[in-house]
């Protein structure tokens, strides 16, 4: 754990989270800044800076995580309507958290994912 980071505390139970789910791997969260009626971060329990420090070595954890993805849709209502899962990586893509997290967004249409030229 990294006592200053966030995403740690909350994993850790130190800091306040609406958490959806838990296990030996992964934790998911409610995002505290919803941008849609479903918005939950996908994190791994371990300390990993952004989702280039992860590799070869993490199948297990990003595994996990996509079906914690899957199940916590499910759980949501949002598996047949559709959602995005999504990772933003570093500072050109708005990364501000930097414990690694994947978006799980949904629960309207999200439109087309515009991106300013
Ligand atoms: P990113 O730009 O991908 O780093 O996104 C960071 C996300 O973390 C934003 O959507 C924030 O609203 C969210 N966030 C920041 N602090 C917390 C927190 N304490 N609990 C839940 N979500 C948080
Ligand atoms: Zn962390």
């Amino acid at each position: 754990m990294t006592t200053d980071c966030i995403f740690c505390q909350i994993v850790a139970g130190q800091a306040p989270a609406r958490v959806v789910h838990q296990d030996d791997l992964v934790t998911a969260f409610w995002d505290i800044r919803p941008v849609a009626p479903v918005h939950i971060l996908v994190v791994p329990n371990r300390h990993y800076e952004s989702l280039r420090e992860m590799g070869e070595g993490d199948g297990a954890v990003l595994g996990r995580i996509v079906q914690v993805a899957n199940q916590v849709a499910r759980q949501e209502g949002i598996d047949r309507s559709g959602y995005r899962f999504i990772v933003n990586v570093g500072p050109d893509a708005g990364q501000i958290v930097y414990h690694v997290h994947f978006h799980l967004i949904g629960g309207r249409p999200l439109g087309p994912m515009v991106l300013r030229r």
